[in-house]
């Protein structure tokens, strides 16, 4: 049985060893939260890790029960939203490697406990019981300021675009020509433009800059399973509001 603190996710095969994971649990019920698991010969690499430490643990289950053991392990966290790193320290015990951006690396551990405070209050309202669990936060492992292309058995391309946050990552794999979008990119609803977004205008130019890529299918942080075309319905959207 799921535990409760991982909500009743949507698994899809995106492509074969590329899962995505659809409205794990979250403060906003009806939207919850995306992650994403990659498997290559040598690694299994996650994509944010849910936002309790519920949907980590169920998250490295997954990969688990489809491992032949000897993967090395990553955590790569497309931005240092809570909703999307709680779940992180279920890989972290397994070994994971973690990586961030820089900027999201600076900040993680300083706001969780913030954070968690309000997370918590917030999600009473939706869940009666703690479906947090033991969401420990530490410093990410490796960071990165730019584009970096990793061989972690497939080429992994993190992609440096800062928008949404000012430390905004998001993954890409030319294998299977899925990107992994976390919050630059939602769907069924509009970007999420906060204080801390840096300027529309480069988080458009990233935006513009995804598209240059051989894309076949695009998970955003939160929403549907979309295809190329949501990264145009996402930078009009941007358009916008910067008039
Ligand atoms: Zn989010």
């Amino acid at each position: 049985m799921i535990h409760p603190g991982v909500g009743n996710p949507q698994i899809q095969e995106i492509a074969p060893g590329v899962f995505g994971f659809i409205r794990l649990i979250h403060f906003f019920h009806k939207i919850g939260v995306n992650a994403g698991i990659i498997q290559t010969p040598e690694s299994v690499i996650f994509i944010d890790s849910g936002m309790s430490a519920h949907s980590g643990e169920f998250l490295f289950n997954f990969a688990r029960e489809r491992m032949k053991g000897t993967e090395d392990l990553y955590l790569i966290l497309t931005h240092k939203d809570t909703d999307h790193c709680f779940g992180m320290n279920e890989m972290k015990k397994h070994g994971a490697t973690v990586i961030a951006h820089e900027h999201a690396a600076e900040v993680i551990v300083e706001e969780s406990d913030l954070s968690k405070n309000r997370i918590a209050k917030m999600i009473r309202k939706e869940f009666p019981e703690d479906v947090l669990g033991n969401t420990v936060l530490s410093r990410p492992d490796q960071t990165i300021v730019r584009d970096t292309v990793l061989n972690l058995g497939d080429e992994i391309h993190i992609l440096a675009i800062p928008g949404h946050t000012p430390g905004d990552i998001a993954v890409y794999h030319p294998k299977s020509k899925v990107l992994f979008a976390g919050d630059a990119i939602l769907e069924g609803m509009d970007p999420y433009v906060r204080p801390d977004s840096i300027s529309i205008k480069t988080w458009i130019r990233n935006l513009e800059r995804l598209k240059e890529l051989d894309i076949e299918w695009v998970l955003p942080g939160h929403g549907a399973l979309s295809r190329r075309d949501i990264i145009d319905s996402n930078i009009q959207y941007l358009m916008r509001e910067q008039h």
